[in-house]
């Protein structure tokens, strides 16, 4: 099968070999067909060798959606034929925080597309369990963004518990994630305040657009009143971290999945209890997050900029972090 491959860390070594050997399934497994892959920071972390990946050589891709080619003896849920998504995390089933529900937090667990084979390739072999089916009218742009980007946002939310009628602050609201943090916290009924310079997160359910990062802090204390946001959504890291800090208010969230711009911040602590200020850290989701979003997703949307085709995912991953880029990049296979 043909895939973007790596034996060495770094974006320069990864090459699209045609004879990929390809996957083989255990009776649990499922052999899924690649047709959409979204691309993500994740990834770029795969190929940097920021992440220890397994095994070498390597096909990253951690945001699959595709059709089901074949089944393991074992498999019941599934068929030949089944449009499906994948859950993107490696996890037991069996430790503590599994039986919590908290598959992102295994203790043996990693994410699939770094402590596993990926899906920037024809094929993909996976664990039945996190093999989910889709119905026939979403779309696989839609499809092959809910394992990273929708369900990231989604759980991050409800760590926060965003309440109907709250203010929430979204930081890189037009960015992959962003575009669904405003799109879940208009349904949960909360007033958002995106902070982007594109005027058209409006259409995904902005109420508020602060387009300057040096406005942030005296913007929010004009649209709320004084009283600052109930709930901030902050992923940008050190940049952005004092302005979000600031923008939370008293018994406010500050809630964060990641920290692209670095992440050694600095905490005032007094700052911290005086306004009783929570923060939270939120990692992917749970399966039943997942679920929920796939039972959600034919009512999202998501903006896509650029289609690659897996010879080109070289390309898709540099366009990543383009300074023009206006949307999700996906890779068709
Ligand atoms: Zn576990």
């Amino acid at each position: 099968m043909k895939a973007a491959i790596f034996e060495k860390p770094g974006l320069e070594n990864l090459r699209i070999k045609q004879d990929t050997e390809e996957p083989k399934i255990t009776e649990h497994d499922v052999l899924v067909k690649v047709k959409m892959a979204g691309i993500n920071p994740i990834d770029h972390f795969a190929i940097s060798g920021a992440r220890e990946i397994k095994p070498i050589p390597h096909i990253p891709g951690a945001e699959i959606a595709g059709v089901v080619e074949e089944t393991g003896k074992y498999v019941s849920s599934l068929t030949q034929g089944d449009r499906v998504v994948v859950y993107a995390r490696v996890f037991d089933g069996v430790c503590d925080m599994c039986l919590d529900g908290y598959e992102m937090l295994c203790r043996s667990g990693g994410i699939i597309g770094v402590m596993t084979n990926g899906g920037f390739a024809e094929y993909v072999a996976i664990p039945e369990k996190n093999v989910f089916k889709i119905s026939n009218n979403i779309g696989w742009e839609i499809a092959a963004s809910l394992p990273v980007t929708t369900i990231t946002p989604y759980h991050a939310l409800k760590e926060a518990a965003l309440k109907v009628n709250e203010f929430l602050l979204v930081f890189g609201a037009s960015g992959n994630t962003g575009i669904m943090a405003v799109q879940f916290a208009n349904r949960m009924g909360a007033k958002v305040i995106a902070v982007s310079k594109d005027g058209w997160v409006k259409d995904f359910g902005a109420d508020y657009i602060i387009n300057e990062y040096d406005k942030v802090i005296e913007d929010v204390k004009k649209i709320t009143n004084g009283k600052m946001a109930d709930v901030v959504l902050n992923s940008l890291g050190i940049v952005t971290w004092e302005s979000s800090f600031e923008s939370v208010g008293a018994n406010g969230r500050l809630v964060t999945f990641g920290g692209l711009t670095g992440a050694d911040v600095k905490l005032n602590v007094q700052s911290l209890y005086s306004r009783q200020v929570k923060l939270i850290g939120s990692t992917g989701g749970t399966r039943n997050d997942f679920r929920e979003i796939i039972d959600m997703s034919k009512e999202l949307k998501i903006r896509v900029w650029k289609k690659f085709k897996l010879d080109e995912t070289k390309e898709a991953l540099q366009a990543l972090f383009a300074k023009e880029r206006d949307g999700r990049i996906m890779l068709e296979i």
